[in-house]
């Protein structure tokens, strides 16, 4: 499985870009940084789309995906997501105010884009890829994906504070090759993690201990501004299995 990370950080500035994996070329994981990322020809060959839940990081470039490639799909893009974060993007970002609703356009008939409702621990499978969604500890109905190809699985936590169901299930997948998942803010900023369900590194240490064992971690969405902090605290957990990512347009291939 090919993974580029279109963006991998929990806040937009120079150099740093929102929530967006590209999987081998055809599965969007959140739509945070994939309109500015990528040429227009490539975002066009996205097939399917998946979303882990409404904040503005993860879902924001749906707009400009939809616009650039606005009557040059033959087929729509399939995004797919919680019910309640489908019915949130319709009642505040393809609202026909805030932009467009791109599914009924260029018509009801052909659209751009088409989101489907999807069931929690509900497995689906799409482009080849076999998908499982899972709560995790995150606002309105947010979840995390397994993503499985070619006997490989793959986990996305997104945005989480402390969970424990998408651990439980991750045990039970011995073909797991790596696991993305969160640190967002300083330990001096554990309130306001708490408060918003995201991780710090005193969080997270324990958070690994859950994690099936021996697999590699991958931290992102680290706020910008504090990158530097987080790297300099993540340093004494001494944590071998973990790094943080280095830049946003890295790829992976597991
Ligand atoms: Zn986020
Ligand atoms: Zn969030």
């Amino acid at each position: 499985m090919k993974i580029q990370v279109l963006g991998g950080h929990g806040g937009q500035a120079r150099g740093f870009s929102t929530t967006s994996f590209l999987i081998d070329d055809i599965l969007l994981m959140d739509a945070g940084a994939v309109a500015g990322a990528l040429p227009i020809e490539d975002q066009c060959q996205i097939d399917h789309i998946l979303i882990s839940h409404c904040h503005l990081d993860h879902i924001k470039d749906l707009a400009f995906l939809c616009d650039n490639c606005f009557g040059l799909k033959p087929v729509p893009f399939q995004v797919h997501t919680h019910h309640t974060v489908k019915q949130i993007i319709f009642d505040h970002l393809l609202n026909d105010i805030i932009w467009p609703d791109f599914s009924k356009l260029p018509s009801v008939e052909k659209p751009t884009i088409k989101i489907n409702g999807i069931e929690p621990e509900h497995t689906f499978r799409v482009g080849g890829f076999e998908i499982t969604p899972v709560p995790v500890k995150h606002p309105l109905d947010a979840m995390g994906y397994i993503i499985e190809k070619d006997n490989v699985a793959i986990l996305f936590t997104l945005d989480t504070g402390p969970t424990e169901r998408i651990w439980e299930l991750a045990s039970k997948f011995r073909n797991l090759k790596a696991i993305f998942t969160e640190v967002s803010f300083p330990n001096s900023m554990q309130k306001v993690a708490d408060m918003s369900d995201h991780h710090t590194p005193q969080t997270l240490a324990k958070e690994i201990a859950k994690m099936p064992k021996d697999i590699p971690i991958i931290l992102t969405h680290l706020k910008p501004n504090y990158r530097e902090q987080i790297m300099e605290e993540m340093k004494s957990y001494n944590l071998t299995r973990v790094r943080i990512l280095e830049k946003d347009g890295q790829f992976f291939n597991f």
